[in-house]
């Protein structure tokens, strides 16, 4: 495959996020900064993403690309076929910036960071605005897939295509906003939220952390995964969106809000909001805060993946996932030897205090891994619904090393008996080439009717042959069929 090239201007809290996101998708990217901490601050946020966006997928991402980290723009952007423009927000540096790029890589898509410009201001005297458009992403850039998409009528349909394909490769959702607005929709909507927080601090209703409270235990854990409208649908009852209209419409004349009313930003509230936050979160560095802000979020994309095999299951950000891990795809099985059943890396949420995976995910592993064998072997979703299935009977997990967030694991998987019902498997669990687990399991098929053993279809059993026939010369695994207590 071709290595794709993507240049980022302004490698602060945004675009340090951009460069990881296309460096963790495989693209090489040139990041341009006139800060000397540059290098530095990308490196940091580079560290944060690597433990946290592999694992967000249930296969193993594209090997990482390149980046380097340049104060020379003309340099970065050449040959680039995206540059995303992540300078601050200073509608006459971006359009310095925007002209510099166009000078120098005049084929880019250049997509803007700016959370408040709308695109044609930001198209204004450029060389070619018809490829300059409005990219916003949200904080962390390489976990937090929404980027609105906005183009203006200076842009032709094939750009915005264009742009849409790029962005969604790289894991994220391109919300196409059609019609230019200051603000675009998301931070028009944060905003309005954010005056009323300041009014309730201002006028001591609720200090920085109960305002965070009303939000985090309650209807902001409904939002991550419905929103507003499909929230409100659910609790108008059985009749839906019109009667939660019916019912909650009439409040909105009543002055519950200050509306579009600014407080002023005096010293005295910005002292009251800075000391309440400090007294709320302080304990914390931002990059502790970052870590524990990583870590929630993955688990709850991830749970939003839904566990099951069902294809209906996932919602928002993890149905988003599951296209993206169907993008990657997986190996082809070379059935010659022990087979690839496995190639992750251990997400954040599989992670216990020690830093080290959970003794338990070593066996959502070794499922994971058996799982993939019996697809393999034809005992697939299909299959499953006319009636056959393998149950595991026995599990045998040796720990031989520690497996850390973020670590890439391959489970080898080699067939130790495979005639009648029976179904004898070992996984080898490596990192970086070494062992580090074993997992040895016996498993039955069994007739989903009767819920007791019976033979495999004929298809199944065809198969399994197969596997059989190319693994039963194979030297038997170190550690194959040794009993809990008699060391390694
Ligand atoms: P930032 O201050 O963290 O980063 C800006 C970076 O640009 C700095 O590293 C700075 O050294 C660099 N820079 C300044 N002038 C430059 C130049 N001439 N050439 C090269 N680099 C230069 O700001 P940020 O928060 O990353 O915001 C960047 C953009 O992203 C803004 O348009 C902002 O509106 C938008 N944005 C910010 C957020 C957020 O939550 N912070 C979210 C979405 C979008």
């Amino acid at each position: 495959m071709t290595k794709r090239n993507a240049a980022v201007v302004g490698g602060g809290v945004i675009g340090a996020g951009w460069a990881a996101r296309f460096l963790l998708m495989g693209w090489d990217v040139a990041v341009a900064d006139l800060d000397p901490e540059a290098p530095r601050k990308v490196g940091e946020v580079l560290a944060n993403a690597r433990r946290s966006l592999p694992g967000l997928h249930d296969v193993a991402l594209p090997p990482e690309g390149r980046l380097t980290v340049t104060a020379d723009l003309a340099a970065a952007v050449a040959g680039a076929e995206w540059v995303q423009e992540s300078v601050p927000e200073t509608l006459a540096l971006k359009h310095r910036i925007i002209a510099e790029i166009q000078r120098h890589a005049p084929e880019a898509l250049i997509g803007s960071s700016t959370s408040g410009f709308k695109p044609s201001e930001l198209q204004e005297g450029a060389a070619d605005p018809s490829r300059i458009l409005v990219a916003h992403p949200f904080n962390p850039v390489y976990l937090l897939p929404l980027v609105e998409l906005v183009p203006s009528p200076a842009n032709p349909a094939h750009v915005v295509e264009g742009a849409k394909a790029v962005l969604t490769g790289i894991g994220m959702y391109p919300l196409h906003v059609r019609k230019e607005i200051d603000a675009h929709i998301a931070d028009r909507f944060l905003e309005s939220v954010w005056r009323e927080a300041l009014w309730l601090v201002k006028d001591g209703i609720a200090t920085t952390e109960e305002i965070d409270d009303a939000i985090r235990y309650g209807f902001g854990l409904r939002w991550a995964q419905m929103g507003l409208f499909e929230t409100y649908r659910v609790a108008g009852g059985e009749q839906g969106m019109r009667h939660f209209i019916a019912q909650f419409g009439p409040c909105l004349s009543w002055p519950w809000t200050h509306l579009t009313d600014v407080p002023d930003l005096t010293d005295e509230l910005i002292d009251a909001i800075a000391a309440q936050s400090d007294a709320q979160s302080g304990a914390y560095s931002i990059r502790e805060l970052e870590r524990i802000r990583d870590a929630n979020l993955v688990g709850i994309m991830r749970s939003l993946k839904g566990y099951s095999a069902d294809a209906k299951a996932g919602w928002g950000a993890g149905l988003l996932l599951r296209a993206q891990d169907a993008r990657f795809g997986k190996p082809e099985p070379d059935l010659s030897g022990p087979i690839l059943t496995v190639d992750r890396a251990v997400p954040l949420d599989w992670t216990d205090y020690n830093g080290h995976m959970n003794e338990a995910r070593y066996l959502q592993a070794f499922g994971d891994a058996t799982d993939r064998f019996m697809e393999i072997v034809g005992c697939d979703a299909d299959y499953i619904a006319t009636g056959g299935s393998y149950f595991t009977a026995e599990t045998h997990i040796r720990h031989l090393g520690e497996v850390s967030a973020g670590d890439r694991i391959e489970v080898r998987t080699q067939l130790l008996g495979g005639e009648g019902k029976k179904m004898h498997l070992f996984h080898e669990m490596r990192v970086g080439g070494e062992v580090r687990a074993t997992g040895e399991h016996l498993l039955l098929h069994v007739s989903l009717e009767t819920r007791r053993a019976s033979p495999p279809g004929e298809a199944v059993a065809k198969r399994m042959a197969e596997v059989w026939a190319a693994h039963k010369d194979l030297p038997p695994p170190d550690g194959a069929g040794r009993a809990v207590g008699q060391g390694r």
